[in-house]
């Protein structure tokens, strides 16, 4: 057993194992591409071990680039911007294996992909060490896999724990029964505005000793005069979401408040599928990981009335308009449905009827987190 920062891990595959199915993978490798031009391309920081024992039985005439993914903010038209750091080799007409450490949800190698489709190779393969099959929503299954590996957080041999533990030389899981992060409730609260979220999770903060994160009002919390403000307002005002970058990045800070809560209430948030993919990115780089979705399901004319006669005790501008509230519902509707089949697919969601009084609606939902085995 290995201890790595606060957790501990247990060996899960051993350095001989590894070894030999390194050799493995490049006897494959080599077998394949006999005669080629090769160039590997292997994906940083993760991958720097396995590249290293690959390429020491790959045979083949070949050459090796180590890359980087890096995404930024480009222009309005552009938005977010990928590009890949380190690949100087000329790959018109090359076959390229792509060499990764683990292929999780498998977002990062559909991007490379991407990346690489404008290079002229003749063609690309994918060769990853690990291979998550129940966490993959990817479109490229990697080529060649040493191991299939269930859902569970690994650490060792190139792979990190909040960049620590890269340099064990066997791959080790999380030891769950000790791990208290792992048993973390972590409850995303979800539905259209006026679905009740807000007051629902000042009861589950209570019962169940929660923080609550509410993207909206961590916005209108802010610093009116400053500039991150001022942007959110833009936005909410219309009834229209505030970009993805900027909500990931502050809903993080506000996460990373609490190291010691025992769960959270995310309540706005996710809303956007991106802002699901970080959620768990982040969340799994914690050593943890949403719970259950609890959606509140509530019929769209009631809605609209409950904004209405809330608009009179909260102020806020986007209760009072009509057309804003339609502009909440319609983006709802658009945009935030979705994820809710995001989670459904992780067999995370759990549906609620959001209507009824107040306490008939508090007791389904607790009935919901108390029956789950945890
Ligand atoms: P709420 O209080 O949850 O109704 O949020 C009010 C407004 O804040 C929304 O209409 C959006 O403009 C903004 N907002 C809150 N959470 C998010 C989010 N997760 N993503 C984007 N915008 C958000």
């Amino acid at each position: 057993m290995v201890q790595v920062l606060d957790k501990s891990f247990e060996v899960f595959i051993t350095r001989d194992e590894i070894q030999t199915e390194v050799e493995s993978l490049a006897t494959k490798i080599n077998a394949d591409f006999e005669g080629e031009d090769v160039v590997f391309i292997a994906v940083l920081n993760g991958s720097f071990m396995f590249a290293s024992d690959l390429m020491k039985c790959i045979t083949l005439e070949s050459e090796i680039s180590f890359v980087k993914m890096s995404s930024y903010e480009g222009t309005s038209t552009t938005g977010k911007v990928n590009e890949l750091i380190g690949l100087n080799n000329n790959l018109e007409g090359k076959t390229v294996v792509i060499v990764e450490d683990i292929i999780d949800t498998g977002i990062t190698i559909d991007k490379i992909m991407t990346l690489l489709s404008m290079e002229g190779a003749k063609e690309v393969k994918v060769c990853s060490l690990l291979y998550k099959p129940q966490a993959f929503k990817g479109t490229h299954k990697p080529d060649y896999i040493g191991f299939s590996i269930p859902n569970a957080f690994v650490v060792g041999y190139g792979l990190d724990y909040n960049e620590k533990g890269r340099n064990l030389d066997s791959i080790y899981q999380i030891k769950e029964s000790k791990s208290e992060k792992s048993k973390m409730l972590n409850i995303v609260l979800f539905g259209p505005p006026g679905a009740g979220k807000g007051t629902q999770s000042e009861r589950l903060k209570e019962k169940y000793d929660l923080v609550h994160i509410s993207t909206g009002d961590v916005f209108r919390g802010l610093d009116p005069t400053s500039e991150l403000a001022i942007l959110a307002k833009s936005y909410a005002d219309k009834g229209n979401l505030v970009p993805d970058d900027v909500t990931i990045q502050i809903l993080e800070g506000e996460v990373s408040k609490y190291p010691d809560a025992h769960g959270v209430i995310y309540d706005g948030f996710p809303r956007t599928t991106a802002q699901a993919e970080a959620l768990d990115t982040f969340l799994s780089s914690k050593g943890t990981s949403v719970t259950k979705m609890i959606s509140l399901v509530v019929p769209e004319d009631e809605l609209k009335s409950r904004l209405i006669s809330r608009a009179e005790v909260s102020g806020r501008a986007d209760d009072a308009d009509p057309v804003i509230i339609q502009n909440r519902i319609n983006t709802y509707k658009s945009t935030t449905a979705p994820v809710a089949e995001f989670y459904k697919g992780q067999d995370k969601l759990i549906e609620i009827d959001g209507v009824g009084s107040i306490d008939e609606i508090t007791a389904r939902i607790f009935n919901a987190i108390d029956s789950l085995e945890r």
